[in-house]
Formats: structure tokens, C-alpha cells, sequence
């Protein structure tokens, strides 16, 4: 339990992770750049911490293998401040994603629950249905066994009446 759960956890991490991956623009406002392969250079936006959001200019092949290595930043350095906010903020971010993630856990625990709710009260029901047959069963075999007996009386008389004539 506690292991599937915290992959969970890893997997909706990992969402934010992929978030915050590269985003790379191949439109942009001219003047276009080119790389060392002069082909358009890509616009990318950084994640690291070091520069959270800052957009710089790559090979299109750059988060690849470097590409053929051209980079230049499009985006003046951002000063502490708005780092140490951006940075807060993706903090918040994956709070936020880790606590929806525990809903949603919670959620689905509750239609688990639901469901077995559900699956009892048929059980009850079946069990009631089943004790009304057992009931009616026993009934008609004491039927059968009084029938048989008033047949065998029968046949005994007959028997009897048989071996006098
Ligand atoms: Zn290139």
C-alpha cells in the first residue's frame, strides 16, 4: 500500500517535472537565429534554478546531444528577486499538484468504499434469497417424503388386498 502510493506520488511529480522541461519555441519574433547547422534556432525557456523562466536560443537538437552547441540567451538575467519568486511559485506548484494527487487518492478510496457498500447490500440480498429457497426446499422435500410414504402404504395395501383375492 504504502509503496503504490508513493509511486503515485512519483508519477504526478514527474508530471511536474515534465512541466517544467524546456518548452521550445520554433516561431518567434524576428530577428531569427540560427544555429551552427544554420537552421533556426529554437527558443527555449529554461527550468534550472539558477535561471527559473529565462528564454535562450539553441540548436533545435540542443536538449538532444547539444546539438551543434550554439546558445544564446534571449532574455536579460532576471534579478534575485524575481528568481526567489518564480522559484516560490513552481514550489507552490508542486504543492499543489502532490495535495491533488492525495484528493484524488481520497476520492477514489471513497468510490472503493461505495462500491463495496454496494456489493455488500447484494450479498445481503442473495443471502435472504437463498435462505427463502433453502426454506421452500426443505418444504417441498418434506412434501416428497410424506407422498412417498402414502405411497408405499398404498402399495402395501394394494399388496395385501392382492394376495386375499
Ligand atoms: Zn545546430
Amino acid at each position: 500500500m504504502a509503496t503504490s502510493s508513493s509511486s503515485s506520488a512519483a508519477r504526478c511529480r514527474r508530471r511536474v517535472v515534465l512541466l517544467r522541461q524546456p518548452s521550445r519555441e520554433v516561431e518567434y519574433e524576428p530577428p531569427m537565429r540560427y544555429c551552427y547547422h544554420r537552421m533556426v534556432a529554437s527558443r527555449w525557456t529554461a527550468w534550472t534554478d539558477g535561471n527559473p523562466g529565462r528564454r535562450f536560443y539553441g540548436c533545435p537538437y540542443y536538449y538532444q546531444d547539444g546539438g551543434c552547441g550554439f546558445f544564446a540567451w534571449h532574455d536579460n538575467e532576471f534579478d534575485e528577486r524575481a528568481n526567489t519568486v518564480i522559484k516560490e511559485l513552481l514550489d507552490n506548484i508542486d504543492k499543489l499538484y502532490d495535495e491533488n494527487c492525495l484528493l484524488r487518492r481520497v476520492e477514489h478510496g471513497h468510490r472503493l468504499g461505495e462500491e463495496v457498500d454496494s456489493i455488500q447490500s447484494d450479498l445481503r440480498k442473495l443471502r435472504r434469497r437463498h435462505e427463502l429457497y433453502d426454506r421452500e426446499l426443505r418444504k417441498a422435500e418434506k412434501k416428497f417424503k410424506v407422498a412417498m410414504s402414502l405411497l408405499f402404504v398404498t402399495w402395501v395395501w394394494l399388496c395385501v388386498v392382492y394376495l386375499k383375492m
